[in-house]
């Protein structure tokens, strides 16, 4: 077993947790967990334009959602707090190594207006080449005329012309960069908040992180990041960039293919550890053909080794056979626990309320296979809930049957149940096959029309264990209805 790595989830507060996000925080914690180690979460809110209020918050609802408690961070403390940038900055953490990067002379300040660095990157756009600042600012005499236009500098890190540059990334082996590519970018804005590339390195350093797991959208910064690190003589930690999450038609996953935040698949009513289970296997495998793998597993088994290199398809359909298989291996009591208050809001007003716990028990059973999510509970339970549910009467007079001959089956029905005491399920079924007979239709036809009068729905779990839940009262009650119902249709039906 590897030592103990102190690893961090650096999320900025942006937008939602998107499930590429989601997944390297995931992964995070499970080498934190695998090595006995720490999962640290920083908050990255360094870009003060683009913060979205609320969104740290739900990014740290997804993170408790799904079960991955952090060691150090918001909420939590820890021996390197503050860990939020924007509390830090105000410590000075980031200005100091800026200075020093200064006084170096591996930094230098830069007085570029605004408008001169647009025109610059409209130019080069409108000649197809990548925007890249021209290094006005590294020549004293240049920078002195800026100075002139512009009294708030940002700090610039000089970058070398040329050359090439192997950096190690613990999934790919050495990768090798063209230093003529990068140009000297910026590390200290003019409001004296860092960019990511200084900012998450001084912490990194700082909070002794051990392994940096992100992106691979990453990947084209790692020069820039070796090349900070050596500046201010940090020891680089050991860089993972993960396999890109894609939609189905391999593109990279955006919202055209669907939810994308982690919090909407929990309002769909996904299970965390379906969630989890499919988030692991977004670009690591045990072996390549396991599918189903318990949390406790995932900890055991987690390791960097095993992270593909190749990207990863977000399959939705997979999420879903999974949560399929999670929502049927629950117990019932487990599933009856997180249902209740699911229900308490998701059921039409009509159903009493509190929900009666035992009652529930009972009804989980019936329903638990055909659950493909949590959500879907509200409305495939309901009808063992509200008073009467609601269908169209017509439904009862099945295939061959007339108004009248339905009219009489549901009254003759209704005065079976009162006339039973045994109410359970074998009895009900004697008792209704009996008179299937006796009105001369098929076990079909009377059924079928049961059960439109007793659930209002023609697909219901077994018929007479749902009557046998459903209790006597209710169930003579709604035929009671379903006789007046027909009753009062006109004659033409
Ligand atoms: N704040 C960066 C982001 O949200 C973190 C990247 C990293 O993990 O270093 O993309």
């Amino acid at each position: 077993m590897s030592a103990p790595v102190r690893v961090r989830y650096a999320p900025s507060p942006t937008g939602d947790p998107h499930v590429g996000n989601i997944r390297a925080a995931l992964f995070d914690w499970l080498l934190a967990r695998r090595t006995g180690g720490a999962f640290i979460v920083r908050i990255e809110d360094t870009d003060r334009a683009r913060e979205i209020p609320g969104a740290k918050e739900r990014i740290l609802e997804a993170l408790t959602w799904l079960g991955l408690d952090w060691d150090e961070g918001p909420g939590k403390g820890g021996p390197f707090a503050p860990y939020v940038q924007s509390e830090r900055q105000a410590l000075g953490v980031y200005a100091e190594p800026a200075e020093r990067l200064l006084a170096s002379g591996a930094a230098y300040l830069c007085y570029c207006p605004t408008e001169r660095l647009d025109a610059m990157r409209k130019a080069q756009q409108a000649r197809g080449e990548p925007s890249r600042y021209d290094r006005a600012c590294r020549d004293p005499a240049q920078r002195e005329a800026m100075r002139a236009l512009n009294d708030a500098p940002v700090v610039r890190f000089k970058t070398p012309t040329e050359g090439r540059l192997g950096v190690r990334d613990a999934l790919r082996g050495e990768v090798e960069f063209d230093l003529s590519l990068l140009d000297d970018f910026v590390i200290l804005k003019a409001d004296g908040f860092p960019t990511y590339h200084l900012g998450h390195i001084v912490d990194d350093h700082l909070m002794e992180i051990s392994h940096v797991l992100r992106g691979e959208e990453w990947l084209p910064s790692l020069p820039r990041h070796h090349l900070l690190y050596e500046a201010l003589g940090f020891e680089m930690p050991v860089m993972a960039h993960l396999p890109i999450v894609l939609g189905p038609d391999r593109s990279k996953l955006s919202k055209r293919h669907g939810a994308t935040s982690v919090l909407d698949y929990r309002d769909q009513g996904y299970l965390p550890e379906a969630m989890v289970n499919f988030l692991a296997l977004l670009g690591w495998s045990v072996d390549g053909s396991t599918e189903l793998i318990s949390r406790a597993d995932l900890i055991e088994r987690f390791g960097l080794d095993r992270v593909l290199s190749s990207s990863a398809v977000f399959d939705v359909q997979k999420l879903d056979w999974m949560n399929g298989v999670y929502m049927r291996s629950m117990t019932h009591d487990e599933l009856a626990e997180r249902l209740l208050p699911l229900l308490e809001v998701g059921l039409p007003e009509d159903a009493p309320r509190p929900i009666d716990p035992a009652y529930l028990a009972a009804v989980v059973p019936l329903e638990q296979e055909r659950l493909k999510r949590l959500s879907d509970a509200p409305d495939l339970l309901s009808f063992f809930f509200v008073e009467q549910p609601r269908y169209n009467p017509m439904r009862i007079i099945r295939k061959g049957m007339a108004r009248d001959g339905a009219r009489e089956a549901i009254d003759r029905s209704l005065r079976a149940a009162e006339a039973l005491d045994e109410w359970d399920a074998p009895s009900l079924e004697r008792t209704y096959r009996a008179l299937a007979d006796e009105l001369g239709l098929t076990s079909g036809q009377l059924f079928g029309a049961l059960r439109v009068a007793v659930t209002g729905r023609e697909a219901a779990p077994p018929l007479f264990d749902t009557m046998a839940v459903l209790g006597k009262q209710r169930v003579v009650a709604r035929l009671r209805a379903a006789g007046g119902f027909l009753g009062a249709m006109p004659v033409a039906c």
